[in-house]
């Protein structure tokens, strides 16, 4: 890949503050919904409780972002089929692939090798990729997913998509807290993914050409003496 993803720095006491608010915000928030989805179910025109969950959705999706950030759950590093961690992940967006008329195609054979790393977290990082592979193919298409080789020490997945790309103005801000180009867009999945892949030794890359599509690269070690 070009350009590897920023390293993710440690957060300020102004962001350590935030994340602190990010906290608190989460309980009234899970709350409120729990009340809107009982509205929802008496009104007969759920249009706006439909926009207020969503938009609730979204908040949830930002506090949960913060979160990962600046309180980071301690690993729980353990030897992990890696095939079973990328097919655990797949499973999960075959509904909206199939809805965005998206495939995913796994292009490797036979069997992977043990990973050490925390699986939640790295099915984190995948489905944040993904997630973005998906979103950048509104009209649909082909994401591949690839070993690209594998050693006795580490191993290179590179997903590849045939979205709408990134210039090469904007590619240097991935993995910016808040850069998002998405009206949507929270702007912290791969500056979460970058933290976690790096926190298990690895690195991040990222390729792309506008109206072509984009490459992502997690490159991981296997054995637990290289994880730092
Ligand atoms: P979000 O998805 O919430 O915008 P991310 O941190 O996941 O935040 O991604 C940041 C930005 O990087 C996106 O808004 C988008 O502009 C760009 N990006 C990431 N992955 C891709 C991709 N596969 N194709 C096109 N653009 C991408
Ligand atoms: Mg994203």
């Amino acid at each position: 890949a070009d350009q590897l993803i920023r390293k993710s720095e440690k957060l300020s006491v102004a962001g350590q503050l935030a994340a602190g608010v990010a906290h608190e915000i989460r309980n009234p928030l899970t709350s409120i919904k729990g009340f809107i989805q009982l509205l929802q179910k008496e009104t007969n025109n759920p249009l706006y409780t439909d926009v207020i969950l969503s938009e609730i959705d979204r908040l949830e999706d930002i506090v949960q972002g913060f979160l990962s950030l600046a309180k980071p759950q301690a690993p729980q590093m353990k030897e992990i089929d890696g095939r079973l961690l990328l097919q655990q992940v797949i499973l999960l967006f075959e509904t909206q692939a199939l809805l965005k008329n998206v495939q995913i195609v796994q292009e490797y054979s036979g069997n992977l090798p043990l990973i050490y790393c925390d699986g939640n977290q790295m099915k984190q990082v995948y489905m944040n990729v993904l997630q973005n592979a998906v979103e950048a193919m509104p009209n649909g298409g082909v994401i591949k997913i690839q070993v690209l080789w594998h050693s006795a020490n580490s191993i290179l997945f590179r997903f590849i998509d045939q979205g709408q790309g990134i210039s090469k103005e904007r590619i240097k801000n991935i993995g910016e807290p808040f850069f998002s180009t998405k009206e949507k867009g929270t702007g912290l999945g791969l500056m979460v993914s970058q933290k976690i892949v790096q926190e298990h030794g690895g690195t991040m890359g990222i390729d792309s050409i506008v109206n072509q599509g984009t490459t992502v690269d997690v490159i991981l070690p296997m054995k637990p003496s290289l994880v730092t």
